[in-house]
C-alpha cells in the first residue's frame, strides 16, 4: 500500500511534465525529499510496560517557504507513505499559493486501542525526537488521520516547555483556547464541498439534484457530507471502518454524526438504511463519490466497475494511477486530493499568519478568504487543462504546481 502511494506520487509527477516548462535538472530534484528522520519513541504504558514506537517526519521541498503538513497516527504509516504525503503537501502549497512547501510526519500505532493518556505520552516523545526540525519558521505540523486539536496542544506545549515561552505557531489545527483559529475544524470538508459545487458549475450539472456517496466519516467525511446535504445535494451513502450505510432517499447526516458522537462508529444506526460495504459504496451509481478515508480505494477494478460520473478526493492519495487511467478513459472526472482537499492547508496558513500577528480574525473572514484561494486555485487549474491540452485535470493540477516549486528552485540556484 505505502510502496505504491509513493510509486503513483512519483508517477502522477512523470505524466505532467510533459506539459511543464521546467529545466530537467530542477525536475529530478523535485523527485527527490530532501530529508527524513525516523525517530525510535519509546513510551510508558498504563500497565506499566514500555512499548517502542517507529515514528516519521519528511520534509519534502522548501523552495517556497518553511515545511508543512500534518502528522498521521496509524498502523500503516510507513517512510515510504509519509514520503508520498510530504510529495502531495509540497504540490498541494504551491497550487493554492500558499508560501510554503511541503512536509508529513507520522507514528505507527493505532491510537484507538490506546488510551488517551498512552497517546498523550507518545505524542509529547514524538514531539522531542522531531523538534529540531520543526519550528514556526522551519517546518509547521497540523493533524492528519487520527491526530485532532488535542494532539495539536500536546504539541504546541511540549515544544513550548522546551522554548521557555508560548509558541502557539510551531503548529496549526490547534484548539481555538490555544491560538487556533475559527474555521480550521470544518475547513478541509467546506473545501471539498466547495470544489464539488464548483465541478458541477463546471459540468453544467445541478448540485440540487445530485446523489453524493462519501468514504470514511472522520472529520472531512463527515463535515463534506454535511455540508453538500446542506448545499441541496442527496447524501445517499457513507461509510467507516465499520462498513456503510445506505438510503437511496438520502440519509439524514445530521443524526448519523451524532450516532458516530455517541458511539465512534457508523455501527449501530439503523434508521431506515440498508448496510452495504465500503467496496460497494465505492462503486454506487451516484452522481459524485466522495473517498474521504485513506490512499489507493480506488482501484482498477472500482474504476471499471463504478457507476459514479465524477470522484472527488476529499482523501490523499485514495485513485492508483492504473484507476486513473481507466476512469479517464471512461470519462469519469477526477478533482485531483490536492485541490480538493487544500481547504485544510489553507486555513492552516490563516491560522499560522494569526499567530504571527497575535490577531484573530472571525469565520467569516476566513471562510471568504478560503474560499477565494480555493476558487482561484481551482480556475488556475481549469485554464491550465484547457490552454495546454492536458489529459486530465490532476495533470492539469500538477503543471501549475510543479511549475510554480521548479521556477522557486531555478530563481534560488543550486547551492553551493
Ligand atoms: N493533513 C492535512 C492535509 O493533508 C492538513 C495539513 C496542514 O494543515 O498542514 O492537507
Amino acid at each position: 500500500m505505502a510502496d505504491d502511494a509513493l510509486q503513483n506520487m512519483l508517477a502522477q509527477m512523470e505524466n505532467a511534465e510533459p506539459y511543464i516548462d521546467i529545466d530537467p535538472g530542477v525536475f529530478e530534484r523535485l523527485k527527490h525529499p530532501e530529508r527524513t528522520l525516523k525517530v525510535s519513541l519509546p513510551v510508558e504504558m498504563d500497565d506499566g510496560s514500555v512499548q517502542v514506537f517507529e515514528g516519521y517526519r519528511c520534509q519534502f521541498d522548501s523552495a517556497r517557504g518553511p515545511y508543512k503538513g500534518g502528522i498521521r497516527y496509524h498502523p500503516g504509516v510507513s517512510m515510504d507513505e509519509v514520503t508520498a504525503l510530504s510529495g502531495w503537501m509540497t504540490w498541494k502549497t504551491a497550487l493554492v499559493d500558499l508560501p510554503y512547501g511541503g512536509a508529513k510526519g507520522g507514528v505507527v500505532c493505532n491510537p484507538k486501542e490506546m488510551s488517551d493518556r498512552e497517546v498523550e505520552r507518545l505524542t509529547r516523545r514524538y514531539t522531542e525526537g522531531i523538534r529540531r526540525m520543526i519550528g514556526p519558521d522551519i517546518d509547521v505540523p497540523a493533524p492528519d488521520i487520527n491526530t485532532d486539536q488535542q494532539t495539536m496542544a500536546w504539541i504546541m506545549d511540549t515544544y513550548s516547555m522546551y522554548g521557555g515561552y508560548v509558541i502557539p505557531d510551531v503548529v496549526t489545527g490547534k484548539p481555538i483556547e490555544v491560538g487556533g483559529t475559527a474555521g480550521r475544524l470544518e475547513a478541509t470538508g467546506r473545501g471539498v464541498a466547495i470544489t464539488t459545487e464548483r465541478m458541477f458549475e463546471y459540468l453544467d450539472r445541478d448540485l440540487e439534484d445530485a446523489t453524493v456517496a462519501v468514504q470514511g466519516f472522520g472529520n472531512v467525511g463527515s463535515v463534506t457530507a454535511r455540508l453538500l446535504s446542506n448545499m441541496g445535494a442527496t447524501v445517499v451513502a457513507v461509510s467507516d471502518v465499520s462498513g456503510g450505510i445506505y438510503d437511496p432517499d438520502g440519509l439524514d447526516v445530521m443524526a448519523v454524526e451524532q450516532h458516530v458522537a455517541k458511539n465512534a462508529t457508523l455501527d449501530g444506526y439503523e434508521a431506515g438504511v440498508t448496510r452495504i460495504s465500503n467496496d460497494e459504496l465505492l462503486r454506487l451509481d451516484v452522481d459524485a463519490l466522495i473517498p474521504a478515508a485513506i490512499e489507493n480505494v480506488i482501484t482498477e477494478d472500482v474504476a471499471r466497475e463504478t457507476e459514479a460520473s465524477l470522484v472527488v478526493e476529499a482523501a490523499n492519495g485514495p485513485t492508483t494511477v492504473a484507476a486513473d487511467e481507466i476512469l479517464l478513459e471512461r470519462d469519469i472526472p477526477v478533482v485531483p486530493d490536492i485541490l480538493a482537499n487544500a481547504g485544510g492547508v489553507i486555513v492552516s496558513y490563516l491560522e499560522w499568519v494569526q499567530n504571527s500577528q497575535q490577531y484573530s480574525w472571525d469565520l467569516k473572514q476566513v471562510n471568504e478568504d478560503l474560499e477565494g484561494r480555493l476558487t482561484r486555485a481551482f480556475d488556475e487549474m481549469l485554464d491550465t487543462y484547457t490552454a495546454r491540452e492536458c489529459p486530465d485535470l490532476r495533470t492539469a493540477a500538477y503543471a501549475v504546481a510543479l511549475e510554480r516549486v521548479g521556477h522557486a528552485h531555478e530563481m534560488r540556484g543550486l547551492f553551493p
